[in-house]
């Protein structure tokens, strides 16, 4: 493992901050992030010296459908490297965990119990074979574990050349980041401010079978027809987008997580499902390992994370059609109001809140149940349906609900009676970890509609009942993936 040498990552959704806040992480990447009052929004134009064509205002924090429905953190602008370095030190510190840097993963074959891995050692070069009876492959876009366990990528398209270039411009920042901007898209680029010292990120699509030139700044300059007074370049990096998904996420004992298992371009939540990834496999990796998770635990972490990253792939897919479309169009001599009517038809951002707090997970191991009327993103109400994100409403001390979630799974009452505890003295019987929290606040009446809950280690919802169920052992096996319908 090595750390990143560009600053890669710009933004966290309120989703992942809310998922690194279980870990305890949240306030130690906000202090080493973007301050919360740096924009957002994002902006269209034709010339960086003209006018503005449309200006979309960026993610908001705001409080105005704060019944549950919004993340209990807000979104963070975080540079890769930083994030990468804050959770290394995070994983270094953590009693469990034994991590070896600089060692690199070359091959892996799978046995009929367990996987047998190959590593070399940082510095003497030394050979290492590790037996693993769970092999995680978070490597990233060129994934080791993915070759070695001969999953293809299916594309969606053919892959296009891109590069990135890291700079210090403060010409651009005094341009830009007064009319409240993060992002401009301008011609074939995308420049997005760091927020921090006046750097910069231009993202370039390049031609293919083109030469890329060797100067940097020549290019930005020659694709942004401006000139770039004292720009000192920090960083270049080139890579191809694939808009791309692993045809499975598991093989045998190996997993894929992250950009192992899914690459796309624009990259705009990228970082955001491979987090989702990684809290999805963790705690069944540990349910598993500790005992109480079955075989069925481990199978359905393909079934709930592999359509998000296909129906992100169509997302995506479309936003990159729309920053097409507006750069053919302009070429083509389409008037401005044109061009912004265009642009106003074609959602050319992820509504990100409302799209991952509504992602509902369908699989084995979530109780089925009536589905309800889907909603419009932008105005989610709370709902505790099976496979949605619990809700989390502020409790009258200030507190936030979900932040009383027990580690592993826990039986959320709300009955006047106390009817979650011998469910939840059952689960314990049968080794199951379950915490019982039980509440009388207003608040979470309100937004809880069911007074039984089942909420997993993710947060998301399990099951849910009015009563005390005839049939709570098999809820369990279903749950814990001991047995599958
Ligand atoms: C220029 C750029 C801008 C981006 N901007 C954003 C953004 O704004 N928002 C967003 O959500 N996403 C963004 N992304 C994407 C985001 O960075 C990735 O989605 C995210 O880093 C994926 O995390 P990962 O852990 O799966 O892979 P990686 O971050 O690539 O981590 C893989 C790790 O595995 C290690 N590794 C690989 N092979 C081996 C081996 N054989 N042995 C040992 N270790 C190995 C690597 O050293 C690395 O530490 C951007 C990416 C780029 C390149």
């Amino acid at each position: 493992m090595t750390g990143p040498h560009h600053p890669g990552l710009d933004f966290l959704a309120g989703r992942s901050m809310e998922l690194l806040r279980r870990l305890g992480l949240s306030a130690l990447i906000r202090q080493h992030g973007v301050s919360p009052d740096h924009p957002t929004g994002l902006e269209w134009s034709q010339g960086l010296d003209d006018p503005p064509i449309l200006i979309s205002p960026g993610e908001s924090t705001g409080t105005a459908f704060d019944g549950g429905s919004l993340p209990v953190e807000s979104h963070q602008r975080v540079s890769g490297a930083e994030l990468a370095k804050q959770l290394r030190a995070a994983v270094r510190r953590h009693p469990l965990i034994d991590l070896r840097e600089g060692w690199t993963f070359t091959s892996l074959r799978i046995e009929p119990d367990c996987a047998m891995a190959e590593l070399v050692e940082a510095g003497t070069g030394d050979r290492h074979f590790v037996e693993a009876r769970h092999v995680a492959g978070c490597d990233g876009a060129h994934s080791t574990v993915r070759r070695c366990i001969e999953v293809p990528m299916e594309q969606l398209a053919a892959p296009a050349r891109h590069c990135s270039v890291y700079f210090r411009s403060e010409d651009l920042t005094r341009r830009f980041t007064r009319r409240g901007l993060s992002t401009v898209i301008v011609g074939g680029v995308a420049l997005v401010a760091r927020g921090d010292h006046d750097t910069w990120v231009g993202h370039l699509g390049l031609v293919p079978d083109e030469p890329i030139t060797t100067d940097p700044v020549a290019m930005l300059r020659a694709m942004l027809g401006i000139r770039l007074d004292s720009t000192e370049v920090l960083g270049v990096t080139q890579w191809d987008d694939s808009l791309a998904v692993a045809s499975t996420y598991q093989r045998g004992p190996a997993y894929l997580a992250g950009e192992a298992a899914h690459r796309f371009h624009p990259v705009t939540d990228s970082a955001d499902i491979s987090i989702g990834d990684a809290v999805d496999l963790g705690w069944k990796l540990a349910a598993v390992i500790n005992g109480w998770g079955g075989p069925g635990l481990l199978a359905s972490y393909e079934l709930e994370r592999r359509p998000r990253a296909l129906i992100d792939r169509e997302m995506l897919a479309r936003a990159l059609e729309t920053r097409r479309r507006f750069s053919r169009l302009a070429k083509a001599g389409a008037t401005r109001e044109l061009l912004a009517e265009v642009l106003r038809q074609e959602p050319h951002l992820l509504g990100t809140t409302g799209f991952q707090l509504g992602d509902r997970l369908a699989s084995s191991v979530i109780w089925s149940d009536d589905r309800p009327q889907w909603p419009s993103p932008d105005e989610m109400p709370p709902t505790i349906s099976p496979g949605v994100r619990a809700p989390s409403v502020r409790l009258a001390d200030g507190s936030r609900f979900l932040d009383k979630l027990g580690v592993e799974l826990t039986l959320v009452d709300l009955t006047d009676d106390d009817t979650g505890a011998p469910l939840v003295a059952a689960a314990q019987k049968r080794g199951i970890p379950m915490a019982h929290l039980v509440t009388a606040d207003p608040a979470v009446r309100a937004a809880w509609d069911h007074p039984l809950v089942l909420v997993r280690p993710d947060q998301h919802v399990a099951w849910r009942a009015g009563t005390a169920p005839n049939d709570w052992d098999t809820v369990l096996d279903l749950v814990t993936g001991r047995k599958t319908t």
